[in-house]
Order: C-alpha cells, then structure tokens, then sequence
C-alpha cells in the first residue's frame, strides 16, 4: 500500500507552493483510494499497545521541513496500524461514523477555502449554505415546516448531537428561568434510563443537578407514566420541571420513547422537550419510519447525526429548534468588533448567536456534497439497505436456538445474546472480535451483557453480514460446553 517515493518530490518544497500541493494533494487521495480498496484484507480493530504509536514518533517536532512524501510513508508505517478501522466493512461497532467519497471531497473543499462562519458577514454563502440545506432536510424527512429558518426556527450544524442537546439545555435553562424566575438548582430534567451520557452530561454542564432518570419498559422505551408520576414527585417537593428528552433511538438499543405522549406532558407542564435523535434521526429520510415521528410538531429542539448515518464525515450534527428566539437569546454576544450593518439589519442569520464556538468551520458543504452526489433516493436506498440486512440477521438469530434477541431491530442495530448466559454472550463477542474481521460492541444492561450489531458502515455489502453470520454460527457449533446459567434476559 506504500506510495511509490518517485512519484513524490525527493526534497521538500515550499510547503506555499501550489504546484507541490496540487501533486501531494492527488498523491493523499491515490493513498485514500488505496487504504479504503484494501481494507478488508486488514484487521478491523487497532493492534497496538498504548504508548506504542507515539514510541514511534520523533521526540521533538520537525526544526527543517520535510518532503511530503516522507509524511505519507508515515501514515503507512505509524498512523495506519495504530487505527481501529471504522470504514472497514466488517465494522459493526458502536454507531456508523460513516464517510463517502462527496464527504471527503467536501471536507477538502471547505479546508481549501479556509473560510470561518462566525456570523453571515464573514461568510455569507457558508451561512446561506447552512441554512438552505437544514431547510431541505426539514422536507426531506417530513419533519415540521416551522423548524426552517425561513420560519420561527430553523437547524445549525454542531460538532456533535452532544453539543447540540447541551446547547438546547442551556437554552432550556434560560427559557425556563424567564418564564419561571427559578434557579438552575431548582430546575429538573427528566431523561429515559437509557438516555444516551450526553444528556446526563450535558444537563451537568448546563448547571441542572437535578436529572431524573426514568424507568423503561420491556423494549427499553421509557414510559409517559414515569414522566408524570416523577414530574408530581418534584413538584410536591417545590422543584420546577423545566426539560425532558426523549431519545428516538437509544444508543443501547434504539428504543424510541414515546414522543407524542412526552409531548403532551410536556405541553402540560410548560417544559422544553429536546428529541435526541441522534442515531436513528437519518432514517426518518424514509417515510416508513416517520411513525416514530407522531407528534414531533411539539417538540422545541431535536437533534441527529448525518455523521452517524447518513453518508457524512464527522462532525456534522444537526440541531433544529422549533423558536429560535431562546436559543439566541442564550448563545448571542454582541462584542463591539463583530458589529456590523448585516447584523444590525436583523435580515441575516448569524450563527455564532446559534452555537457555542464563535469560529465555525463550513460543515454545510460536505453535507451539500452527500445530498447531490447520492441524491434523496441514493440516501433513502442507503438506510433501506442497512434495515434490510438488520432485519435478515434478526430473523436468523430469532430461529437460532441459542441466541436471544433482546430488544426489537426498528433501525439497523441488532442486540442480541446467548441463552447460555453472560459468560457464554462474551464469549461469543469474544470470538466474533478477535477474528479480526469483524468489530461489534458488547454493552450490558442492568449488569446483562450483550452484543450490538450496528450495520451501516460505508462500505459494509450483504455478503460481510453473511460472513459475520457464519463466524457467529461457527462459534456456536464449536463452542465448549460452559457452565450453563439462567439466560438472563428471559428473568
Ligand atoms: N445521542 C445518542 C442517542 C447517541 O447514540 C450518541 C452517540 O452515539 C450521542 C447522542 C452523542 O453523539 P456525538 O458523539 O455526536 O456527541
């Protein structure tokens, strides 16, 4: 996979020099298309010791610069062992953190235009950009016209679903207080059992440090009944229920909480309600899965991840808000060297008023990239596909007699177990992983442990789910006989 050297200029050139860059530059890209040609016949996870990639690095940076090509031979001989390989086919880890080629290609054009989105004025396509295509998105996943920015709301790019549901809390926060004059401390958020960390986090770093975690019913779905009876709770005790999120899609299981009922509680009881979608959310492109959408109209914030799944490098986060006057009420500053006419004439979004950095990159283009080069269709084929394949390898683990589903497949991720136990699903696990053709996850919940199967990496094909099925079936036919437990999801 090496590059050959003399192709590359033998000594360095002026790293301004354009015609240096625009040969290293098709030389970078000939070595992406080779890493991602070959990366099935690699391991999929990282075979390094910690300490390991930097005991391969000089101890002090470069005094003189160096020849290009001498940076890639590294990324061959340091960088590429010491990766876990998450565009590897065989990746079925965590979530997709998928890419393209139209993603990489956006990427580097935004790097090459270099440009900073703080507000419209420093920018005013990269804003324009972002908004226009939050907007189609809006239409694209049928979800409420009010979240354009044409309307009361509208969508921003964020570096992660985790910096949009904090920025929604800080929002939240500030909304409740004026309505309410409660103080944080007094202010509670309510969020499922199986809530993903960052809502717990997030709450944290907004000041709330009263999160309520609801109980989940046996699909891991958290219950409006929860929601109320714990909402009564904190109000006999004084406190003022100021936020709930609702997951659509858990990161355990994909449950989907019930929307349309946490709406009306929350409608009832003046809260905030931030759907994290952050999963499942690129599913809703299809219509098919728009059930889960019932009553997303009430919502006031909602966020997802194109970089999870739909085609798009990291980071790209969506954050929609149905108002945006809370949201920029909290996050706008108006020191006296960002004035500017634009601004003052109140007709421009500026979107640092929208988010927490000031400096934005120009996220918009890669995503603008993805939607033309796949198209609608090209995308919605993209999350058919990777349900499909989900839902064959539920069905297979439904008829084999030592597997347990535990938790239905609405999406692409498939969480399973041995009826054997706990020591026999890690064992499975084991075996899967250390075949090093295939990464899956193993969580647990309520101490039981499982495996998560997340299909959706770029270039993952039926035959590697048929390829992984066959390595799981092979660890059940040779398995050795382990003490045999109480299959501890059927409890
Ligand atoms: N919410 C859910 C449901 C997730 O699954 C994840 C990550 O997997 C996040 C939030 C955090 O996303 P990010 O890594 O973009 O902050």
């Amino acid at each position: 996979m090496a590059i050959a050297p003399q192709l590359l200029p033998e000594t360095p050139a002026d790293p301004l020099d354009l015609e240096a860059f625009r040969r290293n530059g098709h030389a970078l890209v000939d070595w992406i298309v080779r890493y991602l040609a070959d990366l099935s016949r690699h391991p999929v996870g990282a075979a390094v010791a910690p300490g390991e990639v930097r005991a391969e690095l000089p101890a002090a940076a470069p005094e003189a610069p160096e020849p290009f090509s001498a940076v890639l031979a590294d990324l061959d001989r340091v960088i590429r062992p010491g990766l876990a390989h998450w565009q590897h086919p065989g990746w079925f880890a965590w979530f997709p953190a998928m890419s393209s080629p139209a993603s990489v290609l956006g990427e580097l054009a935004a790097a090459g235009l270099g440009v900073q989105g703080m507000m419209w004025a420093t920018s005013p396509a990269l804003t324009e950009l972002e908004s226009h295509v939050l907007d189609w998105l809006v239409d694209l996943m049928g979800l409420p016209q009010r979240w354009k920015t044409t309307s009361a709301g509208g969508g921003v790019l964020t570096s992660g679903a985790s910096t949009s549901t904090l920025v929604a809390l800080i929002a939240a926060r500030d909304h409740c207080r004026r309505r309410t004059g409660a103080d944080v401390e007094q202010m509670t958020v309510y969020a499922s059992g199986q809530a993903h960390s960052s809502v717990e986090k997030g709450a944290r770093l907004a000041g709330f440090t009263r999160v309520r975690s609801l109980a989940v019913d046996q699909h891991f779905a958290a219950t409006p009944e929860a929601l109320t009876e714990a909402i009564k709770r904190d109000r006999l005790l004084g406190l003022v229920p100021a936020v709930v999120v609702s997951a659509l899609g858990t990161t355990g299981t994909t449950a989907v909480d019930p929307i349309g009922e946490f709406g009306r509680v929350a409608d009832a009881n003046h809260l905030w309600h931030h759907v994290d979608a952050a999963y499942a959310g690129s599913a809703m492109i299809c219509e098919e899965f728009r059930v889960h959408l019932d009553g997303i109209d009430r919502a006031h914030s909602y966020t997802f991840n194109p970089h999870k799944w739909l085609a798009t490098n990291l980071d790209c986060s969506v954050l929609w808000v149905a108002d945006r006057t809370p949201l920029n009420r909290a996050m706008g500053i108006e020191p006296p060297y960002l004035h500017n006419d634009a601004s003052r004439s109140g007709h421009v979004i500026d979107y640092r008023n929208w988010d927490i950095s000031l400096g934005r990159p120009f996220r918009a283009l890669k995503l603008w990239f993805v939607l033309r080069a796949f198209g609608a269709e090209g995308l919605r084929g993209l999350i058919r596909r990777h349900t499909q394949w989900a839902t064959e390898l539920s069905e297979r683990i439904d008829r084999h007699p030592r597997l347990h589903r535990i938790a239905p497949t609405p999406f692409a991720l498939v969480s399973f177990a041995h009826t054997a136990g706990s020591a026999a699903t890690l064992a499975l696990a084991q075996a899967v992983n250390s075949s090093g053709r295939f990464l899956v996850t193993v969580s647990e919940i309520d101490g039981r442990p499982y495996l998560r199967v997340a299909i959706g990496a770029t270039w993952t094909t039926r035959h590697d789910l048929d390829r992984l099925w066959a390595c799981i079936q092979e660890h059940l036919a040779t398995e050795p006989p382990t003490p045999r437990e109480e299959n501890p999801w059927e409890q």
